[in-house]
């Protein structure tokens, strides 16, 4: 029966208390991403396994070990995304995107489903917030993107958070590379772990990436991707470099970030938090400029990030910022019998409609009850409908605040009247806050 009323392990309810911050954050990376001209995409929960296992790569642990992967009663195999980018290009290929005017810039917010340990900043389903962009092999594209990140990170209140980069190269300068690392691995072979031993053959580069110490002890010493560049991708390396520093985007190079999928060329980029612990990395990107070839569309520069923003909120609790509030109630009206309950829902569907949040009683409670709700919704005026009011036609509007007190009439303007008391109560606390922050020069 506790199955009944428990969640799955690593998922969780968002609940109504706790949306606020949400929904400021999702306005905020969305808006940002408008801004830089990324439209929102929104495609399926669950796509063909064949696209993860393509797109993400074999070798990945994603794919590998991570995957919500089932048979569908029509016997194909299915997967619960476990990630943005795939279906994203999947989605361009498929609707013939790739044809019209470039770069093709697209943004998202959406689940993901991974098969994790559980921990902080570790769920089975969790958020990203991602942006794709197909059609430019320019080192401008990836500023571009970066910039994107920067941006939105900056906008949503994150402090503290570095940018790191890399070039992990392309397919004419990695093969050497690789080899380069299959030697200096295989002759440590011994000490790596089983894993890590079968990645040696498959791709050496996932090492780099692996979490368990003794790989990462033997990985510090490993030959750096950046020494190996081509003319061409240290170019493109530098070209992205110039762009950050124009722009005054701080980062730094870190040659052992290689991110965990396999599709990524070129330019890689995390930004990582101190705040949070181990999960700090908030936000991976990079190019994948081979994918969507590979997924059969045609040959099409492109680039990504993805960011997730349950960890963005850890990261915000640990920073201390107050939590974004919801919306306040504007309006509670209070009314005593029946004649009056009808009228007062007259009243606040008429302001509900004018774009104000009303709330009257749908509990039967005393006029005493009534105000003690109104308070806990944090009310900023409340009016009291009693026989009197319903017979004279006027009511007194009273600020939850100040509790001053005034009429209002309740048939002909009516809403005249609230408005013209919202914008005094708006213009009174503009007054004020002026006051104190001269007051604090
Ligand atoms: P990690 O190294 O932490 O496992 P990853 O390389 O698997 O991360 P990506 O596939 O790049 O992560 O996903 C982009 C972002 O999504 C991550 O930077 C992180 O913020 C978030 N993320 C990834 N997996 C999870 C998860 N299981 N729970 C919550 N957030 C996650
Ligand atoms: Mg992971």
């Amino acid at each position: 029966m506790a199955l009944l009323t428990k969640a799955p392990r690593g998922t969780q309810d968002i609940l109504p208390a706790k949306i606020a911050p949400w929904q400021a954050m999702e306005r905020e990376l969305i808006a940002t991403a408008q801004r830089f001209g990324f439209q929102e995409i929104r495609t399926p929960t669950f796509e063909h396994t064949e696209l993860f296992n393509r797109s993400v790569g074999d070798t990945t642990d994603v794919v590998q070990k991570e995957m919500y992967t089932f048979q569908d009663k029509g016997d194909r195999s299915i997967t619960l995304r476990p990630e943005g980018t795939a279906g994203a290009a999947r989605a361009v290929i498929e609707h013939g995107l790739l044809a019209e005017a470039l770069p093709v810039k697209v943004s998202y917010l959406l689940s993901c489903f991974r098969y994790e340990k559980p921990q902080a900043g570790r769920l089975r389903e969790f958020h990203q917030f991602g942006a794709e962009m197909y059609g430019s092999a320019s080192p401008a594209a990836d500023a571009d993107l970066i910039a994107l990140a920067s941006q939105a990170l900056e906008n949503i209140g994150i402090r503290e958070v570095s940018l790191e980069i890399n070039s992990i190269g392309c397919p004419h300068c990695r093969p050497v590379y690789l080899q380069a690392l299959r030697e200096y691995f295989g002759a440590r072979q011994d000490q790596l772990c089983p894993t890590c031993r079968e990645r040696l053959g498959k791709n050496p580069l996932r090492i780099l990436d692996c979490k368990n110490p003794d790989c990462a002890a033997i990985a510090a010493g490993a030959p750096l991707v950046l020494d190996h560049l081509c003319g061409d991708c240290r170019e493109h390396f530098d070209g992205l470099k110039a762009r950050l520093d124009a722009m005054g985007i701080p980062y730094t190079v870190n040659p052992r970030i290689v991110r965990g999928l396999d599709y990524y060329t070129r330019t890689v980029f995390e930004f990582v938090s101190s705040g949070i612990g181990a999960q700090g990395t908030v936000c991976g990107g990079g190019r994948y400029d081979g994918l969507i070839q590979e997924l059969g569309g045609p040959q099409t520069p492109a680039l990504g990030f993805a960011m997730g923003l349950e960890r963005l909120l850890l990261v915000l609790e640990a920073q201390g910022n107050p939590p974004a509030q919801g919306e306040r109630c504007d309006l509670y009206v209070a009314p005593m019998g029946e004649n009056a309950s009808v009228r007062a829902f007259q009243l606040v569907n008429l302001l509900r409609a004018e774009g104000y949040y009303g709330e009257t009683d749908l509990m039967g409670r005393s006029l005493r009850a009534q105000m003690k709700y109104a308070d806990k919704l944090g009310c900023r005026f409340s009016l009291v409908l009693g026989d009197n009011e319903l017979e004279t036609g006027e009511a007194r509007l009273k600020d939850m605040e100040t509790g001053e007190s005034l009429p209002i009439p309740l048939g002909e303007g009516f809403l005249e009247e609230f408005d013209r008391r919202m914008a005094a109560r708006a213009y009174a606390q503009l007054e004020q806050s002026i006051q104190e922050e001269l007051a604090g020069e």
